[in-house]
């Protein structure tokens, strides 16, 4: 392959230290901040571009418009205001006037700038006992640049590296590299309208027009994704070949038997996913599928349809799940929905026997645990459910066959390697999400896998009619509608975010404010945001369940049976309270997020969800699908102080408007980004720093497709694309490389 121009495996060779303008010193800095070679350089992006063009002398600023100055900053200042705030001031002349900007409750401000600094600064114009101001202003040092862009970078204090010397650093960079080698092939890129390699590194760091400068990140973002598809392309192919994949052909008894007993007529999307479902496990490679639907849409179903096709040839089943209540909760609907099934056994008289489910999680007993183990090992156990206790050293199946996990986010890809190593043959995987993850995300973070959508709920649902109620007078209207509720023989739920006024947040300790990605590539446009989030001591404290219960009980809901429960609390301590909720023996259940997933009890028609504005999007409505799960009208109450941040407002608003799981999941993406739907899953995986889920929905689609095509046209990438190949290989992480070696 004609190759010319530096190549990406190659920058990655050289260090900082060897530009000229990098000093050792400064390479101590640089390292720091995690840029080591010439490749962290020249990938470390400018955050956004400083746009000069309308530049205007400070005098001639009138108040109300927006503008761009530049000039030298002639005082920096910061004090506290009466009201506990802080207000730090900055001031810039240019020889025309002068123009104070203000920050309120950013302190630091103050000390970013020096006397003597060029800034340039963007900004709405105000006026203030007739002097000419800005309140949060974008501000950026620009030194002696000129040029009417200026990139600015992300700079680090403590490194003591600023976004200019950067600037500096990069020019050398990009002047010496000169060409860089393009792993796209012309035609491909006129095809996508993407710009060249060359053309993309030089226009993210020095454009000349702000659509350059677009031109360029869409490339490069596209790069990014790319070599993710790959990486996820490649790993479903060497899956699919894995030559250690069990067919189970079996006639299907056991199943249809299952169908039978249930009380309800499977709906038509169930019914599509038992089949693909079932097809995966006949054929001889393992499978890896996706399971996506609804809160209440049935996953639970397809699950153990899975599960008992593997059973009835002779397998062993698990069913993983995140936490110990949702474990304790599958279990015993596993149990509840196979209820009499009886497998065939020759060995038996009668020739049949029950099909054996048993529970494990760290909880379980030592004397219990050692019986299990060795029943799991024998082969006696079909089925097991559980949590992380079941990939823990020391549990061995005899022939493990067929694996669910109920994932949350929270499995990933060393997981799927430990059970495989529990097997002598690769079982069969299944991973359901608790609630629809949106299209892009799905294709970036399960790229890997087979996708299969249930986009049905079961007949005869009634809407939950939805409320947000800010502040304490509006609370009321809950407590009446679980005052009625239960006096007409349903049941309610209340959710608090903390377990005790101690403060412990138990099971996601995340706020979903402050996950929000910070936008600054918008910037550009003039759209700051800088107080999307009150300040702490304007929150409310946030109820402790425990508190809350006494001050319900002995309050709004006197009178009414009412239990309490968290995840701190023992199992053997949570299981009767659960058991009675379910046996209708209590009337309220006052919980925190323990209820999250998972929990089903039909005869509950009432959630009322306090501080709603703690929880994310996909919290409240899995929280909310606690509830109408039968025809009964059901009713969710989110329940705030009379003020929530904006952000938060958003969300509320969403969940009032709209009950479709998968139009939330999109609105969520909007809101907060892609970090937080990829989680976990997503760290430390890949190069994801200039594409965005959000923002890039089309370029994820792109890459997908043109990653299938490259793939199946030269599977080994050794041809035409001998350049990406070498590319995914040096910016994958080391997980992901010994990933892609072992296959
Ligand atoms: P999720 O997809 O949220 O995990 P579940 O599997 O927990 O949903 O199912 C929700 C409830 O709906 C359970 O009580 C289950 O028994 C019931 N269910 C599942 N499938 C159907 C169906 N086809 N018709 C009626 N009810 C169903
Ligand atoms: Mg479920």
């Amino acid at each position: 392959m004609p190759l010319t121009g530096r190549r990406l495996a190659q920058l990655k060779g050289i260090g900082v230290g060897e530009l000229r303008r990098v000093g050792p010193r400064k390479a101590t800095g640089l390292a720091q901040m995690e840029i080591e070679t010439v490749l962290d350089l020249l990938t470390h992006y400018p955050r956004r571009v400083a746009d000069r063009t309308n530049e205007a002398p400070i005098a001639s600023l009138e108040e109300g418009v927006e503008a761009v100055v530049t000039g030298e900053v002639q005082r920096s200042s910061s004090r506290r205001l009466r009201n506990g705030r802080s207000l730090a001031e900055v001031v810039v002349a240019d020889g025309t006037g002068s123009l104070t900007c203000s920050f309120f409750n950013q302190p630091w401000r103050a000390r970013q700038f020096e006397t003597g600094q060029r800034v340039t600064v963007f900004g709405k114009v105000s006026l203030y006992r007739n002097r000419r101001q800005m309140a949060n202003p974008l501000i950026d040092l620009v030194g002696d640049q000129t040029g009417r862009l200026v990139a600015v970078y992300p700079q680090s204090h403590k490194a003591g590296v600023t976004s200019l010397e950067l600037n500096r650093y990069l020019e050398e960079a990009l002047d010496r590299a000169k060409d860089f080698a393009d792993p796209l092939p012309a035609p491909l890129r006129a095809e996508l309208e993407l710009v060249s390699r060359t053309a993309a590194f030089q226009g993210i760091h020095r454009p000349e027009s702000l659509e350059q400068w677009w031109a360029a990140r869409r490339r490069l973002a596209f790069d990014e994704l790319l070599r993710l598809q790959v990486l996820l392309v490649w790993r479903r192919r060497a899956d699919a070949a894995s030559a250690r994949g069990i067919a189970h052909l079996v006639p299907g008894h056991l199943l249809d038997r299952f169908l039978e007993g249930l009380p309800f007529e499977l709906t038509t999307a169930q019914r599509r996913a038992i089949v693909e479902v079932r097809a995966d496990l006949a054929a001889g490679h393992p499978m890896n599928r996706l399971l996506q639907g609804d809160v209440g849409a049935g996953k639970t179903v397809v699950a153990l349809a899975a599960l008992l096709l593997g059973i009835e040839g002779g397998y062993q089943g698990a069913f993983m799940v995140p936490t110990e209540v949702l474990a304790e909760q599958h279990f015993l609907s596993a149990r509840r929905l196979l209820g009499e099934l009886e497998i065939e056994d020759e060995d038996r008289l009668g020739g049949n026997r029950p099909v054996m489910a048993a529970l494990l999680t760290n909880r379980t007993p030592a004397a219990e645990r050692s019986r299990l183990l060795g029943d799991l090992a024998s082969g006696a156990v079909d089925l097991v459910v559980g949590t992380h206790a079941l990939i823990s050293e020391g549990v061995d199946f005899a022939r493990l066959g067929v694996v669910v996990v109920d994932e949350q986010h929270r499995f990933g890809v060393e997981q799927r390697a430990a059970l495989r190593e529990k097997a002598s043959l690769d079982p069969d995987l299944l991973v359901m999400t608790a609630t629809p993850i949106p299209r892009t995300a799905a294709m970036t973070v399960y790229g890997d896998l087979d996708h299969t959508t249930l986009d049905e709920l079961p007949a005869g649902r009634a809407p939950i009619s939805t409320r947000w109620l800010p502040g304490e007078r509006q609370e009321r209207a809950a407590w009446k509608r679980v005052l009625d509720e239960v006096a007409a023989g349903h049941q309610a739920y209340v959710v608090c975010p903390l377990v005790g006024s101690g403060g412990a947040e138990e099971e996601e300790p995340e706020d979903p404010d402050e996950l929000i990605e910070e936008d600054d590539e918008d910037e550009g446009d003039g759209v700051v945001e800088l107080f999307r989030r009150p300040p702490d001591e304007e929150r409310r404290p946030a109820r402790a369940v425990t508190e809350e219960r006494e001050a319900l009980a002995s309050g709004p809901l006197a009178g009414l049976r009412v239990g309490l429960l968290h995840g701190q609390m023992p199992a053997r301590e949570r299981e009767p309270v659960m058991a009675a909720f379910r046996a209708g023996e209590l009337d309220v259940l006052v919980a925190t997020t323990v209820i999250e997933v998972g929990v089903d009890v039909a005869n509950a028609t009432v959630m009322v969800i306090e501080d709603a504005d703690r929880f994310g999007i996909a919290q409240l409505h899995q929280l909310r699908g606690r509830v109408g799960r039968s025809s009964l009208q059901s009713w969710c109450y989110l329940v705030t102080a009379e003020t929530v941040s904006e952000q938060a407002e958003h969300r509320l608003r969403a969940l009032v408007t709209s009950q479709n799981g998968f139009e939330l999941a999109e609105e969520d993406l909007d809101l907060r980004g892609g970090g937080t739907v990829l989680g976990a899953r997503q760290k430390g995986r890949s190069d994801l720093k200039l594409a965005n889920l959000r923002r890039d929905r089309a370029l994820v689609v792109a890459a997908r497709e043109v990653a299938e095509r490259i793939v199946a046209e030269d599977p080994s990438l050794s041809g035409d694309y001998g350049l990406l190949r070498e590319e995914v290989e040096a910016t994958v992480s080391e997980e992901e490389r010994a990933f892609l070696f072992r296959s």
